[in-house]
């Protein structure tokens, strides 16, 4: 008998982001999308219209790969949060995965609007990053973060909102490899970490194409800070109520956008904080790799979280990005560095392990949990 699937919205449902939530959500085991809310230059439209001649996903350009159901659904507008409470009155949403771009303060507030009318919100925006109390959630790294919810929740009197958010896109291809490393017992103590970000990142129409064709732009705003930083709090811990960030590694970051339409690459050096392992014993670690994704066998989670390409020329975006189901990381070119101790070059989908793909796993992460 098939189980009756968790109604799920999408705020942000026409971007680039949004669109991957649908195509990712289109006969999901769990959730099922029957909301979906935009700008108010959207709202009124049916789905199908409103991402007319703007659809990014299918490989195939006549293949819309979104549900008739989906395309039939009357887009919102996602600053009115009483449209999704009576939605979810009517069993159309049980929680939404925000992919708004909006402005941070605009974001913030309205993300805690909807958690305070009772609809858990688990977020691809930077708004609420460095909020407290907020998990800032990679499944196989610290799903135990999910566990400020409660407390969270009491905080603000919301009883059955919330919210939860996912890290920044750059950094997704490196935090597997170091949490790896420092479970097996080989913490990392400083990082140089140079990123070639897709264009997908930032959104639609993004970067324009007379900034991006034969160039690379040598700045993302905010990105370098970010990806510094958030690594520290998704590898602290939750003391009295609060995240407390590590204090390690150190990171040094230079955040590039290059003419790739989709996969974030990282090349990283770096230095141990105590003893080292040899290669072989790196490859070993990273290939063993496993969390409670794979453990409970989460419908999104990739099979093997890091893959390792020997080829001395990979990973490439083209090739690699879409490795299990787009949810791996893809790591190639381990070796000795001369400053630091090793190197390596790692790349991850920025539009599905980085923002929606990441984001429904986190999802299934709080639905066994029994968050949701
Ligand atoms: P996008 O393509 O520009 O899409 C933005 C979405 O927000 C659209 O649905 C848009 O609706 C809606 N929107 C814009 N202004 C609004 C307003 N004033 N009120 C309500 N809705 C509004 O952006 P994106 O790349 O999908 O990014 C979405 C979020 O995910 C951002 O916070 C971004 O930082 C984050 N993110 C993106 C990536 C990535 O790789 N792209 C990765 C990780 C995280 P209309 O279509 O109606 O304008």
């Amino acid at each position: 008998m098939e189980l009756e699937k968790i109604p799920v919205g999408i705020l942000g449902a026409t971007g680039m982001v949004g669109q991957q939530y649908i195509s990712l959500l289109n006969n999901h085991p769990w959730f099922e999308v029957r909301y979906a809310a935009a700008s108010p230059r959207s709202a009124g439209k049916k789905y199908s219209e409103a991402v007319y001649g703007r659809w990014h996903i299918a490989s195939n350009a006549l293949a819309a790969n979104y549900a008739d159901h989906v395309g039939n659904i009357v887009v919102e507008d996602a600053n009115d949060v009483s449209r999704a409470a009576a939605a979810f009155k009517k069993g159309n949403c049980s929680f939404v995965f925000s992919a708004l771009e909006m402005s941070k303060d605009e974001t913030s507030a309205l993300e805690e609007e909807y958690a305070a009318a009772g609809i858990p919100v688990i977020s691809n925006a930077s708004a609420h990053r460095w909020t407290s109390d907020v998990p800032v959630l990679i499944a196989e790294i610290n799903p135990d973060h999910a566990d400020i919810i409660p407390i969270q929740k009491k905080k603000h009197g919301w009883e059955r909102g919330f919210i939860t958010v996912k890290p920044n896109c750059s950094i997704q291809s490196y935090m597997k490899p170091l949490h790896a490393l420092a479970a097996a017992g080989y913490p990392a103590r400083r990082l140089i970490v140079n990123t070639m970000q897709a264009v997908s990142g930032a959104g639609y129409p993004g970067v324009s194409s007379l900034d991006m064709i034969d160039n690379i732009v040598p700045y993302i705003g905010g990105e370098e800070e970010k990806s510094e930083n958030e690594p520290l709090k998704i590898f602290g811990s939750i003391e009295s109520g609060v995240f407390k960030n590590a204090e390690l590694p150190q990171i040094s970051a230079h955040c590039n956008r290059v003419p790739v339409v989709d996969g974030h690459t990282a090349c990283i050096s770096l230095e141990f904080d105590g003893k080292k392992p040899s290669l072989g014993e790196i490859k070993a670690i990273w290939a063993a790799y496993k969390g409670l994704p794979q453990d409970a066998d989460f419908p999104s989670a990739p099979k093997q979280p890091i893959i390792y390409r020997e080829e001395n020329d990979r990973p490439q975006p083209r090739k690699d990005r879409d490795a299990d189901k787009a949810m791996a990381v893809v790591i190639g070119r381990l070796r000795p560095c001369n400053v630091f101790d090793i190197r390596f070059t790692a790349l991850s989908h920025n539009t599905v392990r980085g923002a929606a793909g990441g984001g429904i796993l986190s999802a299934e992460l709080l639905k066994y949990k029994g968050y949701l």
